[in-house]
């Protein structure tokens, strides 16, 4: 079921026109990823939907809601570069977010207990936040977003900014909160988008170009490749391969090179006869199928 129905968005700054019609829903208790390059109307797509920016046309309406009622109850948010009060321990601030958020005192304590659990910080709860680490603060901040139990939770680029292991922890967590909410979270890390979404919403240029599961992106784009990584330059021993009817195209980038093929079937064995017959200096050898990064390469032309 549909929790969000977005119809024509569109905003202008100005007399510039950054977000050009946009039409879409959101699944109840899915996950959704928006991707797009820097400066595609992530932000600002985000910011209409949490009601900080009014649309300059279209409308969003929320399943079962009606135009009088506030929807901040229902939606949480965490920007792009979240702002704290430093002096406050993470209880503090949680319990002060709580409040702000309509929570009684009992409750803004009780939740802010469990949130501390949930999000992985609460052997720090009594630290004071300016002595936190990136991650600490953007898992603090996702907590406070999801204080007063949204149905939506959004979140701008919530992993961009952190080191791998800060990264990892908060994808975990995304997938926790799935439990919890429908998220809708911007990124431009395709891989990100990959492992912890339902769905895609690739925005280029203020439209969306495509949308879809990873499954139906691979009905539609299917295309297979084999990738293969050499100890030196592969170009050589690929030549013979450029004429085949059935590939597509070479892509060599270093010492890797990925084949795109129409039949799979017709080129992998003639590949690995080449290799053993040549005595191809090959380190790997793999089949693959597309990922979201082939998708976004041939949605936005490149
Ligand atoms: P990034 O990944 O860099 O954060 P984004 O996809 O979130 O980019 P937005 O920040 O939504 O993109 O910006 C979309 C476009 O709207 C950009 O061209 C930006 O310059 C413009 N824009 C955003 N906010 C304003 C504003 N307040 N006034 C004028 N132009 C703006």
């Amino acid at each position: 079921m549909a929790l969000i129905h977005v119809e024509n968005l569109e905003k202008s700054f100005k007399d510039i026109k950054v977000i050009k019609g946009l039409n879409f829903e959101l699944e109840a208790g899915k996950c959704v990823a928006l991707i797009g390059a820097n400066g595609a109307g992530k932000t600002t797509t985000l910011k209409m939907l949490s009601g900080l920016l009014k649309p300059s046309h279209g409308s969003i309406c929320f399943e079962g809601v009606k135009k009088r009622d506030d929807i901040r109850k229902l939606i949480g948010y965490l920007p792009q570069h979240p702002v704290f009060y430093d002096w406050m321990t993470a209880s503090e601030f949680l319990e002060y977010a709580g409040k702000l958020s309509g929570l009684s005192t009992m409750e803004a304590k009780q939740r802010s207990y469990e949130l501390l659990e949930l999000v992985g910080i609460s052997d720090a709860r009594n630290k004071r936040i300016s002595k936190y680490s990136g991650g600490m603060k953007q898992r603090l901040g996702i907590a406070q977003a999801v204080i007063h139990r949204p149905k939506l939770i959004m979140l701008d680029e919530p992993v961009s900014a952190l080191d791998p292991f800060g990264r990892r922890e908060v994808l975990e967590l995304l997938e926790k909160l799935k439990d919890e909410a429908t998220v809708l979270f911007s990124t431009h890390i395709l891989n990100d988008a990959e492992e912890v979404c339902e769905s895609i919403i690739f925005l280029h240029k203020g439209q969306i170009i495509e949308s879809g599961t990873m499954n139906e992106f691979r009905e539609k784009y299917q295309q297979s490749k084999i990738d293969l990584v050499f100890q030196e330059s592969p170009e050589v021993y690929l030549n013979a391969l450029t004429d085949h009817p059935e590939v597509i195209s070479i892509q060599v980038e270093g010492y890797k090179a990925s084949i795109l093929v129409n039949d799979l079937n017709a080129v992998k064995g003639l590949v690995l006869n080449m290799a053993v017959q040549g005595d191809w200096p090959l380190y790997k050898y793999e089949i693959s199928s597309i990922t979201l990064e082939d998708v976004f390469m041939k949605v936005v032309g490149k």
